[in-house]
């Protein structure tokens, strides 16, 4: 019989959503009548619009033809999305080649930490979305360090406080504290990773929701990024396809293991062997929100989520908190000195 991997019992019991479903649910059970706005995941409530709907209709109806029919697409994904999202979301910087087309960023981070195995040192902000300790700690990685990221300092990891390590993840827009970078502080990053041979794994999920035109939306906008990271990002928070599943990364050409092999050629390998590509149907859905009139359902989204954050933000405030974020992410972090932040969300 197998044997169960160590790793799981490094795990915490839950993982934090299901944990926070699960008191969601006991408090409904007890309190049938509260009406709850829920502030767990980050999850979006709008439908799809109108364009989104008819190019998926119009998919489905052509999968239905013989001349239309696609069975196992290019692994890598279709080119004319990857074009688009060259395009529009990295104005060429980055070519069509160097984008891969996932089904969400959660599954392409889980699928890059097998790339990168276990024998490898890796650093988080502290706090940070709970996939990179926990995909980590299932991969068998031991040497984690949480690096301190004080709202004094933006948010911005303490660079002195780094110890040795090998992969940094960061996430601007920032889940959770809804903190963005500068063109600065990204550059120090980068000057940083260059210096100590880091490779960055850089989320940008939010990057859609910047609203400061000054902000950088993605870390490729930095003067030798290429060199040093690797971008995963969603279509889930930028078009509403969480429960369709839609993402991609980006693994610049000139990336390099500490060897001096390509990272490109290894991740096109992986995907052809582990994955095989992003549904037919969410890819042509990711095409059609590129149209002018798909764009605007995007723009309808996101103006409608940033307004709930900053309506929220302006109710903890009132109530006397001190609030970060919500400006350019749809995050809060809301500062509640002295008290568990479990006990804070009972
Ligand atoms: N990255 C961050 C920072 C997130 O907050 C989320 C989802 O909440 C994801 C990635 C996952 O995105 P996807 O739905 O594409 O898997």
């Amino acid at each position: 019989m197998v044997i169960r991997r160590n790793c799981f019992k490094n795990l915490k019991n839950s993982y934090l959503f299901p944990e926070i479903s699960r008191r969601k649910n006991l408090f409904l059970e007890k309190n049938p009548e509260a009406k709850l706005i829920s502030l767990g995941i980050g999850d979006t409530v709008l439908p799809f619009g109108p364009i989104l709907t008819k190019a998926l209709t119009t998919a489905s109806i052509e999968l239905g033809t013989e001349e239309g029919y696609i069975g196992y697409g290019d692994e890598q994904g279709m080119y004319e999305l990857r074009e688009k999202i060259a395009s529009e979301i990295y104005k060429n910087q980055i070519s069509p080649d160097e984008i891969f087309i996932s089904d969400g960023a959660k599954c392409d981070i889980g699928r890059l930490q097998t790339l990168f195995g276990n024998d490898i040192r890796i650093g988080l902000q502290d706090p940070s979305y709970p996939v990179y300790i926990e995909g980590s700690i299932l991969q068998g990685i031991d040497k984690i360090t949480c690096i301190p990221c004080p709202f004094t300092y933006n948010f911005f990891p303490e660079l002195s406080k780094i110890p040795p390590i090998d992969l940094l993840y960061i996430c601007s827009p920032n889940n959770p504290t809804g903190a963005v970078y500068t063109h600065e502080e990204l550059q120090q990053l980068v000057s940083y990773a260059k210096s100590k041979k880091i490779l960055i794994l850089f989320d940008g999920a939010y990057s859609s929701y910047i609203q400061d035109p000054a902000l950088p939306r993605t870390i490729f906008e930095i003067d030798g990024a290429k060199e040093v990271a690797i971008e995963v990002n969603s279509f889930s928070k930028y078009a509403g396809f969480t429960g369709l599943r839609l993402g991609w990364s980006v693994i610049p050409r000139e990336l390099a293991y500490e060897g001096g092999e390509s990272i490109w050629k290894d991740w096109k390998r992986l995907n052809a062997t582990i994955f095989n590509g992003a549904s037919i149907l969410s890819q042509k859905g990711g095409i059609a929100v590129f149209k002018k009139e798909g764009m605007d359902e995007i723009q309808f989204r996101i103006n409608y989520y940033m307004k709930n954050a900053r309506e929220l933000k302006s109710a903890f405030v009132s109530l006397g908190y001190q609030v970060f974020g919500g400006e350019n992410a749809p995050y809060l972090w809301v500062q509640v000195p002295k008290q568990n932040s479990w006990d804070i969300f009972q």
